[in-house]
């Protein structure tokens, strides 16, 4: 017993005790029969918004004019949506008018895959008119109708054709990723908002690498309303025209492994998605510049944007980097990009070469400080110390020190970071 269903239930009985008809609809029906945690829980039902809004004590006008009303009960919102049929869509994006029906089955029909398209009564009956449990049993994809038409209406189903394939381990079937195919280039037709929160979410799920190989085996990446930045296009393209198989180049140079043409990195389900982006962008080639570019233009937050692209900044330090070079750089990029940014790329790159992360992960743990912070001496006690008029050598007088002691060369005691200080001025002083 799902405490979140029964209460969903119960709202479909308060509608009916007034002589509406009230059903669970869509994602709630599939993923309580595929036996997944529901998220949220979606009624349809014959009454209009004003008299929903009438029958329950507390309830918000979401999406008042597409029919939608969200009822509170017990502080649990659910999304109540009048039965209806899109008419046109001639931007592709949005039916231009809602217009209110009162049979089900033709709400079922507005609806994009057939296992979003059932429905679950109050008396246990489910409701399922275009094939949607066969296709669950299957693990297919499938359209509601015609594919073509389907995403010809709307572009952003493309997008959710490939987050379900991912996220249920499910194939499209051969006339939706047909129809994909074809209809791609509308995909230009959808606020990159709305591609941001679709690849989003395809990160965070269950199929990250699976959701990966669609969106750029479509060629999808290709029409984002906005361009995405070269780097990432030019993997995605490699991958869609070569890439076969699953090998990686570890290092993302770019070059063929094994024959193949192009590949994409192994996405373990790490449990932080900025991880999963910093797997993937490290693991296909992408510069911290474009990583950078890619963030802004999904409009990103800043917060997410940095902390992927120190991480990526740190593995453009490490890639290539000639092993004898390896501890150097690696102690230099954990001063650069920071702590956090070292163990979310350990983490990200671990399952691609275990024995190098090993090594840097030893490494980090013997750095004795990471910051200037935690540096024994301040700024202000280098000026009184030095006799020196304050400007920009303490930055990085401070910096200098800093190296010294990750490296382990003078330990962090004031004593001697100002011994250290002095002498590096009495030589700068002589080079003169
Ligand atoms: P999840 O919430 O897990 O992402 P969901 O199927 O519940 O999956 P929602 O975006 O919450 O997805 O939409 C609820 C239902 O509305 C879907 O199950 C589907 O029936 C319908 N729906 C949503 N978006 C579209 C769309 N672009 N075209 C047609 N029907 C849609
Ligand atoms: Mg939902």
């Amino acid at each position: 017993v799902d405490p979140l269903w029964e209460a969903g239930l119960d709202v479909v009985r308060t509608l009916e005790a007034r002589g509406y008809q009230a059903y669970l609809v869509g994602g709630c029906v599939r993923d309580r029969l595929m036996g997944r945690k529901l998220n949220d829980i979606d009624i349809a039902t014959s009454a209009k918004p004003d008299e929903v809004m009438r029958t329950f004590p507390r309830t918000i006008p979401t999406g008042i004019k597409h029919g939608t009303i969200t009822v509170m009960e017990n502080g649990i919102p659910f999304e109540v949506t009048t039965f209806r049929r899109e008419s046109d869509y001639s931007d592709g994006r949005r039916p231009d008018e809602v217009a209110f029906v009162d049979d089900l089955q033709e709400d079922l029909a507005r609806r994009d895959f057939t296992f979003n398209a059932m429905a679950f009564g109050s008396d246990g009956e489910i409701v399922d008119p275009f094939g949607g449990q066969d296709a669950l049993r299957a693990g297919v994809v499938q359209c509601v109708g015609d594919a073509e038409e389907r995403f010809g209406e709307d572009a952003l189903r493309m997008l959710r054709a490939v987050r379900f394939a991912a996220e249920f381990g499910f194939e499209p079937l051969p006339d939706v990723w047909e129809a994909i195919l074809r209809h791609r280039a509308k995909l230009s037709q959808v606020a990159v908002e709305r591609v941001c929160a679709e690849w989003d979410k395809l990160m965070a799920g269950s199929g990250p690498e699976q959701g990966c190989h669609y969106l750029f085996k479509s060629g999808l990446l290709g029409y984002v309303k906005e361009s995405l930045p070269a780097g990432v296009l030019h993997a995605a393209e490699r991958y869609r025209l070569n890439g076969t198989g699953w090998e990686w180049d570890a290092w993302g140079s770019g070059e063929a492994v094994g024959g193949q043409g192009a590949s994409l990195p192994p996405l373990p389900l790490y449990a932080d998605v900025d991880v999963r982006w910093t797997a993937l962008l490290c693991g296909i080639g992408v510069s911290s510049a474009d990583a950078a570019e890619l963030f802004r233009t999904l409009r990103m937050s800043g917060k997410r944007t940095d902390r992927v692209c120190s991480a990526v900044g740190l593995h453009e330090r490490m890639a290539g980097c000639p092993e004898d070079e390896r501890y150097e750089q690696w102690v230099l990029g954990v001063l650069d990009f920071g702590t956090a940014a070292a163990e979310d790329w350990l983490t990200a790159t671990e399952s691609v070469d275990i024995e190098l992360t090993d090594l840097c992960r030893g490494w980090l743990q013997n750095i004795p400080i990471t910051e200037v912070s935690a540096l024994d001496v301040r700024g202000d006690e280098l000026v009184k110390e030095l006799g020196r008029s304050p400007g920009p050598w303490i930055a990085e007088m401070l910096r200098g020190l800093l190296e010294a002691v990750a490296f382990g060369v003078i330990a962090n005691i004031k004593a001697e970071l100002l011994d250290a200080a002095k002498q590096w001025l009495a030589d700068a002083d002589g080079r003169k």
